[in-house]
């Protein structure tokens, strides 16, 4: 390797530890050593020292030692003269470089206003820089890597000699679905400013994430990568060389440097060679060939911008699958949460504005045929720019394995389908649908017509186990969509329902899902009509479906052999898929309780429920909520108790929708054991807590809980139940 890459690494590591150094001392003369520091809602304090050493930094007075530590990785600066032949040296520079780098970054929250808008996505005209990711979007994104979804990110750091080649890189990206990470600048330009100079839209949604201006910012995406491997690969904080192992083998992740590379720069890639991540420049740097860290090259160079992606992928091992979508615009998940605007709006459907809706239906296979795909009624073409249409979309689907059980969940998938073409923008399900197509997308050439195109394709390739024939009708006509939309609704309330009637009582099998062990390796959700998975994505027709369309899969049948306790909900069947899925980790298992053996959690649970010991009481709290619970908790710190495939008894991570739920711990007296929900929660499902209260007898219960409005201690949600006169005070003690 080159002496010449390390002494350079080694220089800017040293560079890089001198302004930690600087900005310490200043932050403790300011702020005294008791000052908290953090990085907004997380639990993990500064996540790559934390999960390299195990250190905890809460206050400024915990970052000396850490400095000291950091500077003891330090090789001595290097003069020409020196000849090092290890890249030993110079990892340790690199690691020394990212300790130093989230020191920077923490100090930079004390600073008033905070130089990042910490929110999900880019405000429109705000401050451009978003800071660290919080736990809800590590959670929320980075459970993409591990399904999939997203095979890793690219972190760009610099900018691009052109708007053009910045915005045609940042593309390229998105639709090899990686996330693409931006953070220091080149001769004063970032490429995150050249993307906003040509109006790309960014922020968590598009995975386009401007982090920061400063070199130091780079570390908010190696601070996402270490917190990925503790939340979802289960390691251990300190445990340095899994959390690298978890990242070279599970985040496709590798940093394209784009114009000049300083010694900085060259610490930073140092810096994350240690996670397996490659580094890929468009200027002539010294390479490092194979050593023997990451899977092929460490540093490439000389690579020109229309090879760039490719090359990287290539280096990094990458194999990304892409099925073809028949459209004239860009089309992938990366396009998915991209919002249309109403003045780049050519045409607007639905969304109460006209008559509109969705629909998947099941026919006999010799009814319709294969890819017909039909526009009844005006086309994009034949209406004027900035006007609406009644949309109706009709999917007729036939399969030898098709139930028409399966029909609503093919039908939720129209939503992603469209939004993940560019200029294409969906909300709603059902009736309540809601679409535009953006001017620059009709002046690509999209058409209605490719709404079917796009259907026909996604639900091939998602679908092939259980489904042959896809035909989609689109209308446009107001009495056509009238006539079909109102055969729509009386399917859609068959379909409500027979799912309202499905019990545990009704069926014998339940459905496993297995698919978060990929990094909670003993953790299994049970799946039953009326308790979805934790992190509310699968209800038991999904798990069913899934089932029938890969038998190998995740989704597993569960006979419920003999009932062990009605109560409890605990089943000799369960209980040996259980043990043995958990490899005997878990033997027993009880579905309705809270106290006793109840379900393990991977960590994607929507909320967690907890047990309030002095009130005799249960509290939940949804992701969302960053504020203090009355457990003493937040939501953070909660979920790193309650996660990682264990039994936790006392607390138990669920759906939302579970919260409603006749089964939602029915053990210990159900609905009317709660106590407190963050307001937020309790609002959102205002209609389904009032249907279940009424069901369990009590007429007011909503106005019963406390909310962090009223309560938020324990003792405050004491004085709050006697004052209401809360059902759960005449309840069985819960120890
Ligand atoms: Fe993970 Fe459970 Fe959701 Fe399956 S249902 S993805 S195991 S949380
Ligand atoms: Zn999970």
């Amino acid at each position: 390797m080159s002496k010449i890459i390390a002494s350079a690494a080694i220089r800017g590591a040293h560079k890089i530890v001198g302004r930690a150094e600087t900005s310490l001392a200043k932050a403790l003369e300011q702020h005294g050593p008791d000052k908290t520091i953090e990085f907004p809602n997380t639990g993990y304090f500064l996540p790559v020292i934390y999960g390299m050493t195990g250190m905890k930094a809460e206050k400024l007075g915990d970052l000396p030692k850490i400095l000291k530590r950091t500077k003891s990785l330090l090789p001595p600066n290097p003069t020409e003269k020196v000849w090092l032949p290890y890249l030993g040296h110079t990892l340790d520079a690199g690691t020394a470089t990212l300790f130093a780098d989230e020191i920077i970054e923490v100090i930079k929250y004390l600073q008033d206003p905070v130089p990042y808008s910490m929110t999900e996505n880019c405000p429109e005209d705000g401050n451009l820089w978003l800071g660290a990711a919080d736990d809800v979007i590590m959670r929320k994104r980075g459970i993409e890597f591990v399904d999939g979804t997203a095979p890793g990110f690219a972190a760009c750091v610099g900018a691009c000699p052109t708007n053009e080649i910045a915005v045609k890189i940042a593309r390229e990206l998105q639709e090899k679905n990686l996330y693409v990470f931006m953070a220091a600048d080149s001769h004063g330009k970032t490429m995150a400013e050249q993307l906003r100079e040509e109006g790309v839209q960014m922020g968590w949604e598009t995975r386009l994430i401007p982090f920061g201006k400063d070199v130091t910012s780079a570390i908010f995406a190696i601070g996402f990568a270490t917190r990925a491997a503790m939340s979802f690969g289960g390691v251990k904080p300190g445990d340095y060389s899994k959390i690298l192992k978890y990242n070279k083998n599970r985040v496709f992740a590798f940093v394209l440097a784009l114009g000049e590379v300083d010694d900085e720069k060259y610490a930073q890639a140092a810096g994350v060679i240690n996670y397996g991540f490659p580094t890929i420049a468009d200027t002539d740097i010294p390479q490092i060939l194979p050593t023997g860290v990451c899977t092929y090259e460490h540093v490439v160079s000389n690579i020109p911008h229309n090879r760039i992606v490719s090359k990287a992928i290539e280096v990094r091992g990458l194999k990304v699958q892409i099925h073809k979508v028949p459209v004239p615009v860009s089309y992938g998940p990366a396009f998915e949460g991209e919002r249309v605007r109403k003045e780049d709006t050519f045409v607007e459907m639905g969304g109460t504005k006209t008559t509109a809706f969705e629909f998947a239906t099941m026919r006999d296979m010799n009814e319709i045929e294969d890819g017909k795909i039909n526009v009844v009624g005006p086309e994009i073409d034949d209406v004027e720019e900035g006007s609406r249409l009644p949309l109706g979309i009709l999917v007729e689907v036939a399969g030898r394995e098709f139930q028409s059980d399966f029909e609503s969940i093919v039908e939720r998938q129209i939503h992603r389908y469209l939004n993940e073409a560019q200029g294409v923008f969906h909300m709603g399900q059902r009736d309540i649908n809601w679409i535009r197509v953006s001017k620059e997308a009709k002046q690509k050439g999209f058409k209605l017509h490719h709404f079917g195109d796009i259907i026909h394709a996604k639900m091939h390739a998602d679908y092939s186990a259980i489904l042959d024939k896809i035909q989609v009708t689109i209308y446009t006509k107001e009495e056509d969509v009238v006539a079909r939309r109102d055969i729509a609704r009386k399917a859609y309330h068959f379909r409500d329902e027979r799912i309202g009637a499905l019990t545990d009582e009704s069926v014998d099998t339940f459905y496993s899902c297995t698919l978060c062990q990929s990094f909670a390796p003993n953790h299994v959700c049970v799946i039953t009509p009326q308790r979805s998975g934790l992190c509310g994505a699968y209800n038991w027709l999904d798990g069913k479906a899934a089932y029938q369309i890969d038998p190998t899969g995740p989704n597993r049948p569960i006979a419920k052999g003999d009932t062990v306790d009605q109560k409890k909900g605990q089943w000799s069947g369960v209980n040996d898929f259980i043990s043995q899925a958990s490899r005997q980790n878990i033997e027993r298992f009880n579905g309705y309780s809270i106290m006793e053996d109840p379900m393990t959690s991977c960590g994607c649970f929507e909320c967690i429920s907890g047990v309030l010991p002095m009130a005799n009481a249960i509290m939940t709290v949804n992701r969302e909520f960053a504020g203090m619970t009355p457990c003493g908790m937040k939501f953070s710190t909660l979920a790193g108790t309650v996660g990682g495939g264990l039994q936790t008894p006392g607390f138990t991570g669920h759906s939302k929708h579970y919260i409603g739920s006749p089964k939602y711990i029915s053990a210990e007296g159900g609905l009317l054991r709660v106590a407190w929900m963050p307001k937020i929660l309790k609002e959102e499902l205002r209609p389904m807590i009032e249907k279940q209260a009424k069901a369990l007898g009590v007429d007011n219960f909503y106005d019963m809980i406390a909310d962090d409005e009223t309560a938020s201690t324990e003792e405050e949600v004491m004085e709050f139940m006697s004052k209401v006169n809360h059902p759960a005070l005449t309840l069985p003690p819960l120890f």
